[in-house]
């Protein structure tokens, strides 16, 4: 049974976020959806409020579980029993950062953590939760970016 993990902060989810995860979903026998808890970042969403907004996001596909850990990943993906990890790549500045990792965990395990990267759909690509949050806290118009039941949640933040 194929199983992946997909890890990150979720600080808050995206639509972005959600298209890999649905594209993943279909490749896999079970995805797991983890969010990591950065002690050093403090967040707009606890790591129980991500949790739950995935677990929202993702009601409908079936094979998607919704996680969080602290630490390293290639412990969490030991713990799970889990040898593939998935991550998104955006632009050439993703790519720099995202292969440092993949090398860094694949060394770290012994070969035994490996990373697969789905490029961002198109209409994703200037996506990030970072300007979701700048938008947000200028109170602008953030409906393109995450699912609709989220705007309200991440508004209610800065108000
Ligand atoms: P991090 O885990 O680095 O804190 P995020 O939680 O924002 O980052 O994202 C988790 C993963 O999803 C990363 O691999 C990131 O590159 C990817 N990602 C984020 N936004 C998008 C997007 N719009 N399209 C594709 N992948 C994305």
């Amino acid at each position: 049974m194929k199983h992946a993990i997909y890890p990150g902060s979720f600080d808050p989810m995206t639509l972005g976020h959600l298209d890999v995860i649905e594209r993943a979903a279909q490749m896999f026998d079970t995805l797991t959806v983890s969010v990591l808890n950065n002690v050093a970042k403090s967040p707009l969403f606890s790591v129980e409020e991500r949790v739950k907004i995935l677990e929202e996001a993702t009601a409908h596909l079936k094979n998607v579980k919704i996680d969080s850990f602290s630490g390293l990943l290639i412990d969490y993906c030991a713990k799970k029993d889990v040898h593939i990890v998935i991550r998104g790549l955006r632009a050439i500045t993703d790519f720099e950062y995202e292969l440092q990792i993949a090398q860094t965990n694949r060394k770290l395990s012994k070969g035994q953590v490996d990373t697969i990267f789905l490029t961002t759909s198109l209409e994703y690509a200037y996506l990030s939760s970072s300007s979701v949050k700048e938008i947000a806290s200028f109170h602008g118009d953030i409906s393109q970016c995450v699912p609709e039941f989220l705007v309200d949640r991440i508004h209610n933040k800065f108000s």
